[in-house]
């Protein structure tokens, strides 16, 4: 078993922190580095040629579920959405340009917000345009993700999806108790999932993935406990089971959440280890943090291999590939830069309108960055970290560079999580769930008081 739930120990390390989709974090990011240096990124990148991936942003949902921190837009309006596409539009045609067309698009992610808010024409039209202005891959091994809110779509939509290039899909979920699902805003019967999929495994989609949330209000373990059944009963190829953050004075939606339905920390607890043990039994395998995905999955193959990477999407296979993030809000990673566009709509508009790009922040990696970025991954992705590894990459002697660091971890290495081997770090079954603390200590922004502070990241677990 490569993961072992020890609740105890998991109570004792929960403590906010990041969840290193990027390294330095999005609360590093400043107003100081924008589009002049994202734009030098881009020229850098070009001569290598190298694939790149794209994210769109798609802000709109139909209704509020109250456990919500993404960036969003509530509206039943759908000309709301048309608009949107007419600047995104534009972001299409100033970001490819950019590219001068050196370089293939193998991964495509449609995000949200809701991308299916779009109508199928909507979104088969915004894929034409960005065909038009980037070198789609459009052979076998592209990837092409969707993000579907199950009630907005019928079976033939799904269809409609794949006929347009889509080859992965992937659901929010996150509870089938109809108690739950009241109490989040989120009213969603079983059966509309169990459509998706089945249409999804019908229109061959290479991939099916399922979001689930613990934590949330009137969760209970034997509410949980059917949630995972009907879920492993499905089988979807990969299973995210996030814990809810309730932070209302951050995310105005959860004001609607009734504190006191929500469920204990112990309560908490149980239900991730619930989710641990259930969907281990049931043949997944575990990635880390809150993924598990079945062994065929390429995920799995792409840890196996040492060439899985953690960037916006979570877990992803593409090692090293450059993210142009398009659309409100979105993050780009491109050479030693990362920026993120305007988060309100006017803001957005606005550049665009112009014809500038709508970047509104950012950070440049320093040589230090890129050194603790490629430990953090390497802790979060393969659970091993090579001593030799990093000092033949970046030309330096890791005990050393990292004496302060290698003293911070001995209380995990007596608690356990973590096992230091003479050519390197290992994180051990029980310290797999808690894989975010162990990276945390080579985090150099994590300072004393924000390690111990209320903070602006969830909690580890
Ligand atoms: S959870 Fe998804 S569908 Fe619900 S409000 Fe947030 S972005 Fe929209």
């Amino acid at each position: 078993m490569n993961v072992q739930f020890d609740a105890a120990l998991v109570a004792r390390y929960d403590r906010p922190g990041p969840r290193y989709t990027s390294y330095p974090t999005a609360v590093r990011f400043s107003p100081v580095v924008a589009e002049a240096a994202y734009t030098a990124a881009v020229a850098a990148t070009n001569a290598t040629a190298g694939p790149v991936s794209v994210y769109v942003h798609v802000p709109f949902c139909a209704s509020p579920c109250f456990y919500c921190g993404c960036t969003r837009i509530i509206t039943r309006n759908t000309a709301a959405a048309a608009n949107y596409l007419t600047y995104l539009n534009e972001e299409i045609r100033l970001r490819g340009a950019q590219l001068e067309g050196a370089r293939v698009v193998d991964q495509l992610h449609f995000g949200g917000g809701s991308p299916t808010f779009l109508t199928p024409t909507q979104l088969a039209a915004t894929l034409t345009h960005l065909g038009q202005h980037f070198r789609l891959n459009t052979g076998a091994g592209r990837e092409f993700a969707i993000e579907v809110d199950p009630r907005t779509v019928v079976a033939a939509d799904i269809q409609s999806l794949a006929d347009m290039g889509f080859n992965r899909i992937s659901l929010g979920v996150q509870d089938i108790d109809p108690v739950v699902q009241a109490a989040v805003n989120r009213v969603q019967p079983l059966e509309q999932v169990r459509t998706v999929i089945d249409a999804a495994r019908q229109a061959r989609f290479e991939s099916v993935s399922v979001d689930l949330i613990y934590g949330l209000p009137c969760q209970t373990e034997s509410t949980f406990t059917r949630t995972l059944a009907a879920v492993a009963e499905l089988r979807p190829d990969r299973v995210a089971v996030y814990g809810y953050a309730h932070l209302p004075q951050l995310f105005k939606a959860q004001k609607h959440i009734d504190a006191r339905a929500l469920p204990t920390a112990a309560t908490r607890l149980r239900l991730l280890g619930l989710a641990v043990e259930r969907l281990t039994a049931e043949g997944y395998v575990y990635l880390g943090l809150d993924h598990f995905a079945l062994p065929t999955d390429e995920l799995v193959r792409a840890q196996r291999e040492g060439t899985l990477v953690r960037n916006f999407q979570g877990y992803s296979t593409q090692g090293g590939t450059d993210l142009l993030g398009l659309g409100m809000s979105a993050i780009s990673q491109v050479g030693d830069a990362y920026v993120q566009n305007l988060k309100t709509l006017e803001g957005y508009y606005a550049p665009l309108a112009e014809g500038r790009l709508p970047i509104e922040r950012g950070v440049q990696l320093t040589q230090d960055d890129f050194i603790r970025r490629h430990v953090i991954q390497r802790l979060m992705c393969d659970t091993v970290m090579s001593f030799t590894e990093v000092e033949a990459r970046f030309g330096l002697d890791f005990t050393d560079y990292f004496a302060g660091e290698l003293v911070a971890l001995e209380p995990m290495i007596h608690d356990g999580l973590v096992v230091r081997e003479p050519q390197g770090l290992r994180l051990t079954p029980v310290g797999r769930p808690l894989m975010r603390n162990v990276a945390m200590v080579f985090d150099a922004y994590l300072q004393a008081p924000v390690l111990a502070g209320p903070a602006r990241h969830s909690q580890t677990v």
